[in-house]
């Protein structure tokens, strides 16, 4: 790891030669909204902010993502037909640079990977070609808002796991804080940083820890027993508000659940890939009309129960949340995630210990 600097002037030029080679995406102002979009200049990137309403993870697993299409073939005769042909979409032509991506969405591509990319056999090609041709710069967080507890989910306003570069805004220069193969390629050209940036930076760390509100208390949750958690009797006061919207899990940076339809439009079909929500009672519907999660409680439970005991189970202790506020700041009838994992906690804390 090295640590280089950049000065705001610069950033312009610095940006402008990236696109020489590669596009850009960052957070933009679009219609007065704050979304991630394809930049032209740095001009058009906003650079103080506290996170987007949605996060870049649709960089890597689009809302929506054509897998494969499918066209007719007919016989020799032109005429009678033959059969199909399916043929993979072209994978991502040109590189790519994600700017100001916040350490808690890189944390969570880091999660997603795993997921995605677990093995020979579970080997996404769609992510993980993706994944190959980014750079991830970040933007470390010198002002985490009040919704923030990423320092409770394994993660933290200058955390570094997932990126290729850290960006530390120390005033009129940014600390560039190399951190793969990648990184160094894209900040070659930049000088070594000086002390005082340095200093500055841990500075900034320091502050942006300790503004952060205290998050819950998630000592006892990995070691604690899934089915005791799941029989807890705290999951039907948590579900009754919930109106199953699906805001939560499409907001989330680490949500991934998917369905794939195939879509028929004349002699063209197409295989294509669509966020789903456990929030959805469709999501877990059988042919047979059985549903697992049939009830509001049921699809409520099952969110929280992925993400902080289910996943740490499979993924040595990782949660599946980074602690990024956005569900906590979006939820229409303010179902606190916080809340549902101190009270998780708690009745982990207090279960009886296995004889
Ligand atoms: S955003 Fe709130 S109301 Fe909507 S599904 Fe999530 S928890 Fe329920
Ligand atoms: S569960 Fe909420 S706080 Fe956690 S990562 Fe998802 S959106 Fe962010």
């Amino acid at each position: 790891m090295t640590d280089k600097v950049l000065s705001k002037k610069q950033m312009g030029s610095f940006v402008e030669k990236i696109l020489e080679q590669k596009d850009v995406f960052a957070p933009i102002m679009q219609d007065k909204s704050l979304v991630w979009g394809a930049v032209t200049s740095a001009d058009d990137m906003i650079w103080d902010f506290t996170n987007t309403d949605l996060s870049p993870k649709d960089a890597f697993f689009p809302q929506s993502e054509c897998l494969m299409h499918c066209t007719g073939c007919n016989d020799h005769d032109g005429e009678t037909p033959q059969g199909s042909i399916f043929q993979a979409e072209p994978l991502l032509a040109r590189e790519r640079v994600l700017f100001n991506v916040r350490p808690c969405d890189a944390r969570a591509f880091w999660l997603l990977d795993q997921i995605f990319c677990q093995d020979e056999l579970t080997h996404d090609v769609y992510w993980a070609d993706k994944r190959a041709k980014t750079t991830l710069v970040g933007l470390a967080c010198n002002d985490p808002c009040s919704t923030c507890f990423c320092t409770s989910m394994q993660c933290g306003p200058h955390h570094e796991e997932g990126l290729d570069i850290l960006l530390v805004d120390v005033g009129d220069a940014f600390l560039v804080r190399v951190l793969t193969i990648k990184g160094e390629s894209l900040a070659a050209s930049l000088p070594e940083a000086d002390q005082d940036s340095v200093q500055r930076a841990v500075g900034c760390k320091e502050h942006a820890e300790k503004t952060l509100a205290p998050g819950p208390c998630t000592d006892h949750l990995a070691s604690s027993d899934v089915l005791s958690l799941f029989n807890a009797p705290f999951w039907e006061k948590v579900a009754a508000s919930c109106l199953n919207c699906g805001t939560c899990t499409f907001c989330c940076p680490t949500c991934h659940c998917f369905d794939i339809q195939d879509e028929i439009q004349g002699e063209v079909s197409r295989r294509v890939r669509n966020w789903d929500s456990c929030m959805s009672w469709l999501f877990t519907q059988h042919a047979s009309g059985h549903n697992p999660h049939n009830t509001k409680m049921d699809r409520v439970r099952q969110r929280f129960m992925h993400k902080f005991s289910y996943i740490p189970t499979r993924r040595k202790g990782a949660f599946g949340c980074v602690g990024c506020g956005r569900c906590v700041r979006l939820c229409p009838v303010n179902i606190d995630v916080r809340e549902v994992v101190r009270l998780m906690d708690d009745f982990a804390a207090n279960m009886p210990i296995p004889s």
